[in-house]
């Protein structure tokens, strides 16, 4: 029998009605014929309010036991779907990561995935089951502690199970309809993509676009699992939603397929540091010891052997940040004049395979942001991306600008 994996997010399973209406979706296609895994999150709101839980019992908390509260919310659905599947007359049964066993590393609260074992799930493919409905998110450590895969697992772990079951397709339902040109509240304009390709959407993924978590696009790149976004509230069928694919796969595509932001940037100066080997990795270091998500850098020319080192991280990293740069300067391992702070910037990428082989898109990035008088504070490129640091209050006006500079609002 051919394999589909079929995800439900949070809201898509939010309650028993939510859960009803997933499970006629998954008998649907058992009765095209498909043996189904389906994966579940937690419902909407659940983790949430289990992390908040673990915090309030302890500040300091064991990792192992927070994983411990936060991986049950999956459980309650993985049992509720079953049940629901069962009540339709459809062969179905639990799992929870442990009994799969789903194994991973033991980073606690941020697993990452080393194996799933087909046997036990393809022994009872073999007895009758036809729904596998496995608890997302969750896994077990070869110390045999169980383990979470970070905020947002479960799309992760549905890839890999597509990936190590040789499914057709893994099929990611969720309160979109499927990836958008660039977030629809910003945007009357944005429009839904047919297709999109795995590097693209790992930019977009990776710069604030929630709909996927990064890693399960990553996973999805490497082992070639075709990918489905469709919404969980309308009919779908089988041309419904985005499909994040090969880019092959993909005939006509724009130079730029979406726009991307990220609300919450600080951009952090560091004036007057000594311009000589070895600054930035004392610099960096420290910084990456503190566990600060350093993303843009930029140091400028030098003057009288001096230069200023820029950096942007989260606007919630800052402090640790500020406090690990103090630190090092007080151990005397660089000097600076003085750290300057900017927390009210954001961060806004055009993206899009055909930047490879087009010239000018930076050009027409920036005159778009000029024709509506906004400043450019730092700018980083890729092959595939280029991202700009402006003012927050800026951030909606930039995404419609250059939405409509790259005419995303027409189809290719
Ligand atoms: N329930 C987990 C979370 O909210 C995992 C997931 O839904 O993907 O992060
Ligand atoms: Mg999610």
């Amino acid at each position: 029998m051919p394999i589909l994996v079929m995800k439900f997010g949070g809201t898509s399973v939010a309650d028993l009605d939510r859960i009803h209406n997933a499970a006629e979706k998954v008998r649907r296609e058992v009765d095209r014929g498909y043996d189904v895994i389906v994966i579940v999150s937690a419902m909407s709101g659940k983790t949430n309010e289990l992390v908040g839980w673990v915090g309030e019992t302890s500040p300091l908390f064991d990792a192992r036991e927070y994983d411990a509260v936060v991986s049950s919310g999956e459980n309650v659905t993985a049992g509720l779907m079953a049940l629901t599947l069962q009540e339709m007359d459809v062969p179905a049964r639990s799992w929870q990561g442990w009994q799969v066993p789903l194994k991973t590393t033991s980073a606690h609260s941020s697993a990452r995935i080393l194996e799933i074992p087909r046997a036990n799930i393809d022994q009872k493919f073999g007895e009758g089951m036809k729904v596998a409905v496995v608890a997302g998110f969750q896994g077990i450590s070869e110390e045999g502690r169980i383990t979470t895969l970070g905020r947002g697992g479960s799309d992760t772990t549905a890839v890999a199970f597509a990936a190590a079951f040789d499914a057709e397709r893994c099929d990611i339902y969720t309160d979109v309809d499927g990836i958008y040109t660039t977030d629809p509240r910003i945007t009357g304009k944005a429009r839904k993509l047919e297709k999109i390709a795995f590097e693209e959407m790992l930019e977009l993924a990776s710069l604030g676009a929630k709909v996927l978590q990064t890693r399960s696009v990553e996973l999805a790149m490497r082992y070639k699992v075709r990918l489905r976004v469709l919404s969980s509230f309308e009919e779908t069928d089988e041309t419904s939603g985005t499909l994040v694919c090969d880019e092959e796969e993909i005939m006509e595509s724009k130079v730029v397929s979406g726009v991307a932001y990220s609300r919450d940037e600080a951009k952090m100066t560091l004036l007057s540091v000594a311009d000589r080997p070895g600054i930035a990795a004392a610099i960096f270091g420290p910084l990456a010891q503190s566990g600060i998500n350093v993303d843009m850098i930029v140091q400028n020319v030098s003057a009288d052997g001096r230069t200023d080192m820029t950096f942007s991280c989260p606007v919630d990293q800052v402090l640790r940040a500020e406090r690990a740069l103090m630190e090092a300067k007080e151990r005397g391992e660089f000097n600076f004049a003085e750290l300057v702070q900017d927390t009210e910037t954001c961060k806004v990428s055009v993206v899009g395979i055909g930047m490879r082989s087009h010239a000018g898109v930076a050009a027409k990035m920036f005159e778009a942001l000029k024709a509506e008088n906004i400043n450019i504070k730092v700018i980083s490129t890729s092959e595939i991306k280029i991202s700009v640091l402006i003012d927050r209050k800026y951030m909606e006006l930039a995404v419609q600008a250059l939405h409509d500079a790259f005419g995303l609002d027409k189809a290719a």
